[in-house]
């Protein structure tokens, strides 16, 4: 049934549609955002500044929470028991993988998505990564260049807060900084190792509140960012985006309403959504004069996939056939851990500051030559150390009983460990469809993923680990070991593609606003929209870029392209 009828409906309330409903919503525009689960509240939800053995399940969360859900799978560190109030994560609504594919897919259902748990590091793209295709000759570029965004990219920090300094990297473009964060002692031994191979080391771009920002507080270093923080030091939406929009009282906010299809007009243009009000079971249509997608890349073609019509059998403003298409994603894997044996002895103090990207390693390959290695592109690594809460190295150390656990404790300040992000290349056999069998509970198509890692990451990742052999020695470290193999396709949330944008509709599923090419009143504002991954992360730029589309919107509902509602 027809509830009301808005000027926009924005699906999502992470990274991406948060940032659309503060945007149009401060412009004046009538919106309805609509969430898939419940609103997440950190004074009930979170439980941070506790020790593990002040949980009744040490952290872990009920073992039997997920017992009779539809995806079992527990996710990683941001689902624990210190974010077990409200039913913050998605397991009802199960996927598909297949054969040969082992997507691990995290879902945040909260209102903030994964922002509310994120890493918050937070780099620039550049020209070396929007024409890319130019320097290597391989896929397509992006339909923009860097000085094209780079204001948006600026709007981002000075709104988020990123703290960094200015580096001067052909890779990595400078922006608008807080004060970096601290270094430790640490810190600075791996960056003299570092020096000594020729790898940069270097401050991370960290969207976190060195100092107090726009009204949220500066942060406290009680480092339990990835489960929440409960004053709002760092970007989330839970603390930025979403107040902000509803300051505006122009908000209706929907929640525990999983979208499943945009609803299209007798033209074929869209005009809302079905979602089912997951209390009720009920189906309900919501109206509005543009529909927004930020359900998070690979959602927001499920969605998308999922409103079949008439008009558009294969799925909306699909003509070009390249929904679902190009997906790609961060390899993640250790490359190497270890310890430097110069720090035993020293006190065990709690400097594993804030639990973030505090430095990391800034794509430093193919940067004068972009063939000058075995593989195209470049890849960045975070390396990290120093006495975390708990002691991660625990598995990395043979031993059993007291002297195990002396062993544990003797190491304590010592552990250094890297974490490499290497973009994957966009292939024809990476990508998501709908299927064609298996439902979730609520009787909608499963998302189903097609993906492997390709050569060319593969070639990254044994590079890394070559480097981490070198850093060790430099360091004058003892290497442990490295993973034997790259951490599962998904695991680093940073997935790209699946409506990518470009100039050309026959190649590209939106324009270079991200209005869809087929079906101008539909926009997209996640990382769908980007034809390739980068050596950087994704959520700053889902943020400019969602800014930017919103911008361009907002001009067509001045040009009367759109009309209010
Ligand atoms: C532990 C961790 C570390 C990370 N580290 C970093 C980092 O250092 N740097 C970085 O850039 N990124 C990092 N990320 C990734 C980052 O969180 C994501 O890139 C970002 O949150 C994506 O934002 P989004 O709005 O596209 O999607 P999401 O945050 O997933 O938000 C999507 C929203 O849409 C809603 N939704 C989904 N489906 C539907 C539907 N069918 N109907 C209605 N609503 C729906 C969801 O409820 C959710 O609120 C990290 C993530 C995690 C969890
Ligand atoms: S370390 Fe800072 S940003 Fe992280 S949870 Fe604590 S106060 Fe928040």
């Amino acid at each position: 049934m027809p509830v009301k009828k808005f000027d926009v409906v924005v699906v999502g309330t992470g990274a991406g549609g948060g940032t659309a409903m503060k945007m149009l919503c401060e412009a004046g525009l009538r919106v309805c955002a609509i969430n898939s689960g419940p609103r997440l509240e950190p004074a009930k939800d979170y439980r941070l500044h506790r020790q593990v053995y002040d949980l009744k399940y040490r952290g872990f969360g009920d073992p039997l929470r997920l017992q009779d859900k539809a995806h079992q799978e527990p996710y990683s560190v941001e689902e624990s028991e210190y974010s077990e109030g409200h039913d913050l994560f998605e397991h009802d609504v199960a996927y598909s993988n297949a054969p040969g594919t082992d997507w691990y897919w995290k879902r945040c259902k909260a209102t903030g998505g994964k922002a509310n748990f994120w890493g918050r590091s937070s780099a620039r793209f550049g020209d070396i990564d929007f024409k890319a295709a130019d320097l290597d000759g391989f896929g397509e570029n992006w339909p923009v260049d860097y000085a094209e965004i780079a204001p948006w990219f600026s709007k981002a920090e000075r709104y988020m807060g990123v703290a960094s300094t200015v580096q001067n990297r052909p890779s990595n473009p400078d922006g608008d900084y807080l004060p970096p964060i601290p270094w430790r002692c640490i810190d600075y031994m791996i960056q003299k190792g570092a020096e000594k191979i020729g790898v940069p080391y270097l401050p991370d771009r960290c969207a976190q509140l060195t100092v107090a920002h726009n009204g949220h507080p500066a942060c406290h270093y009680c480092g339990n960012c990835s489960r929440g923080c409960d004053v709002g030091a760092f970007f989330s939406p839970t603390w930025f985006t979403i107040p902000d929009a509803e300051a505006t009282k122009n908000l209706t906010l929907l929640t525990n309403a999983l979208v499943r299809c945009v609803l299209v007009d007798e033209n074929g243009l869209a005009k809302g959504v079905a979602y089912t009000d997951r209390a009720t079971q009920r189906e309900v249509e919501i109206y509005a004069e543009v529909v927004v997608l930020a359900a998070s890349c690979v959602e927001t073609a499920h969605i998308m996939l999922n409103s079949k019509s008439r008009h558009w059998p294969s799925g909306i403003a699909n003509s070009s056939g390249q929904l679902g298409r190009n997906l790609c994603d961060h390899l993640y894997g250790g490359p190497g851990f270890g310890h430097l044996p110069q720090l035993l002895g020293q006190p065990a103090t709690p400097d594993n500051i804030a639990d973030s990207t505090v430095a990391w390693m800034p794509r430093w390959q193919n940067l004068r030559n972009p063939r000058e290695e075995k593989f195209i592109r470049g890849y960045s690594v975070y390396v990290g150390g120093g006495c975390g809460e708990f002691p991660g190295y625990y598995n990395q150390i043979e031993g059993f009983g007291s002297e195990y656990k002396s062993n544990i404790r003797r190491y304590y300040p010592t552990p250094v460990g890297a974490l490499i992000q290497a973009p994957s290349l966009p292939s024809p056999t990476n990508f998501v469809d709908t299927d064609p069998v298996k439902k979730d509970i609520f009787g909608i198509p499963q998302l189903r993923f097609h993906f492997q890692w390709g050569e060319n990451e593969l070639l990254m990742w044994e590079h890394s680990k070559l480097m981490m052999i070198d850093l060790f020695k430099a360091m004058g470290g003892e290497m442990w070991g490295a993973d034997s193999e790259p951490n599962r396709p998904g695991t680093s949330l940073h997935e790209t593609g699946v409506c990518r944008f470009g100039a050309n509709p026959k190649t590209s599923v939106t324009n270079k606003w991200a209005q869809t090419h087929d079906v101008p009143n539909l926009y997209i504002c996640d990382a769908s929209i980007f034809p390739s991954p980068t050596d950087k992360t994704t959520t700053m730029p889902i943020v400019a870029f969602a800014m930017r589309t919103c911008d361009h919107m907002l001009g067509n509902f001045g040009k009367g392209v759109h009309r209010r509602a």
